[in-house]
């Protein structure tokens, strides 16, 4: 039987399967509805999220709610959840063995969720999850095609306060893609269900470095779309490239 989200949710809470466990207040596994049509993948909790146990809900956080009201829609209509379910020290990049050992609880919100449209915020989070080197300025405006969903990959709000604000050009594709989210949610040919298997985890190799890496901050953890096997059963402008 599959359980639920906040049964996952549970178990998630007292996981030790990586170092940062031990500088964690709290596992911060993901918020919003369980059936969203609209799922959010940010990198990892911040200071404030740890506190909270709760994603974005710093500045950052602050400016996805408001770009989310923009289009109309509430935190409690979607779901926002991480790469990472802990914190890393300090702030850094998750690493490779991090992601590795946290990605089964994402695959598993994905399989309960069966989210149509997912939005990846971040260059992290972006080369992450569509298993690329291509960086978010490249990516980010254009629906992805995923495993019988949509990708839309936009940039982390956090690069938008960190680089030119609200009066920034980049400010302005960032509610562009929030429009292009609305009219993909909106759009009849999104609605079914996607017919392809639940994802689930294998063996992957790291994305490949890029060759404008000077410009972009890449992973080199392996990414999620070249790990998705069919389940037997139950699943389950530089400033903005660092992001
Ligand atoms: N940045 C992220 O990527 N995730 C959060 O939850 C907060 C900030």
């Amino acid at each position: 039987m599959t359980r639920t989200l906040e049964q996952a949710a549970a178990e998630a809470s007292s996981c030790t399967k990586c170092r940062l466990a031990e500088g964690r207040t709290q596992v911060v596994y993901g918020v919003g509805a369980p059936d969203a049509d609209l799922l959010f993948i940010g990198e990892g909790p911040g200071f404030h999220e740890d506190k909270q146990g709760e994603p974005f809900v710093g500045a950052a956080g602050q400016l996805l709610t408001k770009m989310l009201q923009g289009i109309g829609l509430e935190r409690s209509e979607v779901y926002i959840a991480n790469i990472v379910k802990c914190r890393p020290p300090g702030n850094r990049d998750p690493q490779p063995d991090e992601i590795e050992a946290c990605t089964p609880w994402l695959v598993e919100q994905i399989s309960l969720i069966q989210p149509r449209v997912v939005v990846t915020l971040g260059n992290f989070a972006t080369k992450f999850v569509l298993n690329t080197s291509t960086g978010i300025t490249r990516l980010r405006g254009q629906v992805h095609d995923w495993h019988g969903r949509t990708v839309i990959p936009t940039f982390h709000p956090a690069a938008i306060l960190h680089g030119g604000g609200e009066q920034s050009r980049q400010f302005q594709l960032l509610k562009d893609d929030f429009a292009l989210i609305r009219s993909t949610l909106d759009d009849p040919g999104t609605r079914e269900a996607p017919e392809t298997p639940e994802p689930a985890i294998a063996a992957g190799e790291p994305a490949s470095e890029p060759a404008t890496a000077a410009l972009e901050a890449t992973t080199s953890a392996p990414g999620l779309s070249d790990r998705i096997v069919v389940p037997e059963t139950d699943p389950a402008d530089e400033q903005l490239e660092l992001f």
